[in-house]
């Protein structure tokens, strides 16, 4: 039918999330379809991404200098540090310019069931932050899922040792509820009334 290409595209798309083989199919067609108004220029900004987008060596979080412009930013709290699931947790708090403080991801959260240890996890960078001092209060800010709240009880566990006080997000939360989908009223609710891990 062709010689292998147009299989190996809708074989990479079919590899994002969400994306099943049928709309793999669909997102390739349409892709070719328009290629000079989408096609190029999505594979330009891929290329661009994939050259200058890396983690900050600090917080984890993606950004194109190292230490990101949060971590750089003199104006942020460097006393107060959120800690997230992922980058799209992160980008949820900042587009309620809410939180004024530092931010810590950790690339997921422990599942027994897809074999994520702490190891797996960018758990020891944010022992290491603590460690070093200045830090008033980690906000443990994974999601209210059995895998997030696992995963915060052993941050308060791993932390323990260091007197600095653990909170969690209030649970205006939905139980399995994921901070991206929250509306900036409820995620600032919930962070206001936060409390004691
Ligand atoms: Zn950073």
């Amino acid at each position: 039918m062709n010689g292998g290409e147009i299989e190996r595209l809708i074989h990479l798309l079919g590899r994002l999330p969400g994306l099943g083989p049928r709309s793999a199919r669909r997102v390739a067609l349409h892709l070719l379809k328009k290629r000079e108004a989408l096609m190029q220029p999505l594979s330009e900004a891929l290329a661009e991404a994939a050259r200058a987008i890396r983690p900050c060596s600090v917080c984890g979080n993606l950004d194109t200098v190292d230490p990101c412009s949060i971590c750089a930013d003199p104006r942020r709290d460097s006393g107060l540090i959120c800690v997230v699931e992922d980058v799209d947790d992160l980008w949820a708090m900042e587009r309620g310019k809410i939180f004024t403080g530092r931010y810590h991801v950790l690339g997921g959260t422990l599942s027994a069931l897809d074999g994520v240890g702490p190891d797996e996890l960018n758990i020891a960078a944010l022992v290491r932050r603590v460690a070093a001092g200045g830090v008033r209060e980690v906000i443990v800010a994974t999601n209210a899922t059995v895998d997030g709240q696992t995963t915060a009880h052993y941050l308060a566990e791993r932390l323990g040792e260091f007197n600095v006080p653990l909170t969690r997000l209030a649970h205006g939360v939905p139980v399995g509820g994921e901070l991206d989908w929250l509306d900036d009223g409820t995620l600032a609710t919930a962070l206001k009334a936060r409390r004691a891990l």
